[in-house]
């Protein structure tokens, strides 16, 4: 199908953007990666009257430490996220989530804060990002905000930005040696969006678990922070967690829901392998 007939606004700077976003409200949409975008309006799920090409816009770009944070502009390209050596060595649970997105194509122009503000329930960075506690930052033409991951995602494709406002970049936390991220998922073929989810982070010093963080996505509407689970694990040593206990705790935590091709029951069983494959990975560190 083709969209339906649309203007087209190229902007080189965030006051171009504000302005097209203030003049128009809701019948503007950003481009970026136009991966999601794109193909929605092809379908008519979505019909903008303008949309606002950000790719000339340098604020939105770049990778870099600042303090004790590593920042990571809306428009990095998911491939330029996969291969940074700075979040391979700051955020380390980012690099292990992107192999996991789509397929080299899709990564070569899809963006990290396309996926962020498409929010899908089933992609990846949401989870990610609210384990790592990251911090969002927006800006419209009335000035600037941050959002926590944890707020930013409000539903199936819905997040805390307003019609006029912009994600510019997002602030992760650099992570400490004693740290360690698990990311994985299970779909039927490799870069498909899974059935089932887990991104995760914990501290291990001496093989004791503490700060465990299990945030399961493709699950429910936004990914969930599965936290009665993750006390169950703090000041636990790795090695001897009772997992099946572990495992009950997620049903006080999330009541999955079943999508087109996954019962609740089946996406409660693959929550519960990814958690004892999260535990089995911690056993052994930080010894
Ligand atoms: C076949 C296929 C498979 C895919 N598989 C996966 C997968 O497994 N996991 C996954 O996570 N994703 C997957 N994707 C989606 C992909 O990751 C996209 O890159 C992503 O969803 C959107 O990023 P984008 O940069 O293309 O954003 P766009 O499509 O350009 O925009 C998406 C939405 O975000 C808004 N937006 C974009 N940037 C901003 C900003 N800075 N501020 C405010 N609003 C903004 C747009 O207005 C639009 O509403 C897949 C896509 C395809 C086509």
């Amino acid at each position: 199908m083709k969209p339906r007939a649309f203007e087209y606004v190229r902007a080189s700077s965030l006051d171009e953007v504000f302005a097209t976003l203030d003049n128009h409200g809701d019948d503007a949409k950003i481009l970026a990666g136009g991966q999601s975008l794109i193909a929605a309006m092809n379908m008519r799920f979505a019909a903008p009257e303008v949309i606002v090409d950000v790719n000339g816009v340098e604020a939105l770009k770049g990778i870099r430490v600042e303090g004790d944070r590593l920042r990571i502009g809306a428009m990095s390209r998911h491939v330029d996220v996969l291969n940074s050596a700075d979040v391979a060595k700051y955020a380390p649970l980012i690099s292990q989530t992107m192999p996991s997105i789509a397929h080299a194509t899709i990564r070569n122009r899809g963006t990290f804060g396309g996926s962020l503000c498409n929010a899908d329930p089933a992609s990846e960075l949401p989870a990610s990002t609210i384990a790592l506690g990251a911090v969002f930052n927006i800006q419209s033409s009335s000035g600037s905000h941050t959002v926590s991951a944890q707020d930013f995602f409000q539903g199936t494709y819905a997040t805390a930005l307003e019609d006029n406002e912009v994600l510019v970049s997002v602030d992760l936390p650099i992570t400490t040696p004693e740290s360690h991220p698990f990311f994985d998922e299970i779909a039927r073929r490799l870069g498909d969006y899974p059935m089932a989810g887990l991104a995760a982070q914990a501290d291990v010093v001496g093989g004791v678990i503490s700060n465990a963080r299990l945030v399961f996505f493709a699950v429910s509407e936004v990914a969930v922070n599965a936290k009665s689970a993750a006390t169950l694990l703090d000041g636990q040593p790795a090695s001897e967690v009772d997992v099946e206990a572990v495992c009950d705790a997620l049903a006080t935590d999330i009541e999955p829901f079943a999508d087109l091709t996954t019962s609740a029951e089946a996406k409660m069983h693959l929550m519960k392998v990814l958690l004892r494959r999260a535990v089995s990975a911690w056993a052994g560190k930080g010894a």
